[in-house]
């Protein structure tokens, strides 16, 4: 989801150099809506201008208290050479709200500045992260994208070990191969199948190679199609054949789309 809050020049600016990422607020019921992975637009009080932060964890407390013990002043806002004391929260909130609700430390990082890896380390699935954020963090896909329906989706990937390199991904979240059930099982690998002959035609290529990791909780089940072209090496090396720049061929791309979308 995504929130919208306001904020006072300081804490904005503060936020915007990248050196406040506690933003502290009342855990009431609106709050308490936000969850790890949501995308927060902070504005100015005047909407003069705003930015885009991904909240990567929440820190509740029974009061401010709590979270002034725990975090530096300057993640909260503050600078160096300034004091910093809970009650400072108490001209924002009123003593009796604080002690209904209790308060929430929200953990953010610039949008800007949010890679894969940030994400995975904080338990955020990259791939369904960018699925439910528009491609915000892999970008446009319309020259990668060669397939989609209610289950998978087909696409070239960005740094390919080999011309026509395409990868297939489960739309829901399942971390690996492990998890699928039967149906999507079958449904995907006689897709595969039909997308490995597809690519081997298509980039005249002598054989392609299907691989799967396994590899954690933030891994998003997805196999990946290696083309081997003759003149390289059978074997398991190709698996790990140094990564390109993917260059989009319209040729091939529109060949390969128009024979799986049949
Ligand atoms: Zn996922």
């Amino acid at each position: 989801m995504r929130f919208n809050m306001h904020l006072k020049d300081g804490p904005f600016d503060a936020i915007k150099a990248g050196s406040k990422d506690i933003e502290m607020r009342l855990y009431d019921d609106t709050r308490k809506q936000i969850k790890i992975g949501d995308i927060i637009e902070f504005a100015r009080n005047d909407d003069s201008e705003s930015l885009l932060v991904v909240v990567l964890n929440l820190h509740v407390y029974d009061s401010f208290k709590g979270i002034y013990d725990n975090f530096d002043k300057v993640r909260l806002g503050y600078k160096e050479d300034e004091t910093a004391h809970y009650t400072d929260m108490e001209q924002y909130y009123s003593k009796e709200n604080m002690n209904k609700y209790g308060v929430v430390g929200i953990e953010i990082k610039l949008l800007s500045e949010i890679t894969p890896a940030i994400l995975t380390d904080h338990s955020i699935c990259p791939t369904c992260f960018n699925k439910e954020n528009n491609n915000i963090l892999y970008g446009d896909d319309t020259y990668t994208l060669v397939y989609e329906d209610d289950l998978i989706e087909c696409f070239f990937v960005g740094n390919p070990r080999a011309k026509g390199h395409m990868a297939i991904s489960s739309k829901k979240h399942y971390k690996d191969m492990m998890d699928i059930d039967d149906s999507l099982c079958e449904y995907v690998f006689k897709f595969a199948r039909d997308t490995m002959n597809i690519i081997k035609d298509v980039y005249e290529s002598e054989s392609v190679y299907l691989c799967t990791m396994c590899d954690g909780p933030m891994n998003h089940f997805h196999l990946q199609l290696i083309p081997r072209y003759k003149e390289e090496k059978r074997g398991s090396t190709n698996f790990v054949k140094p990564r390109q720049d993917y260059v989009y061929d319209e040729v091939k791309f529109s060949e390969i789309k128009k024979r799986l979308n049949k």
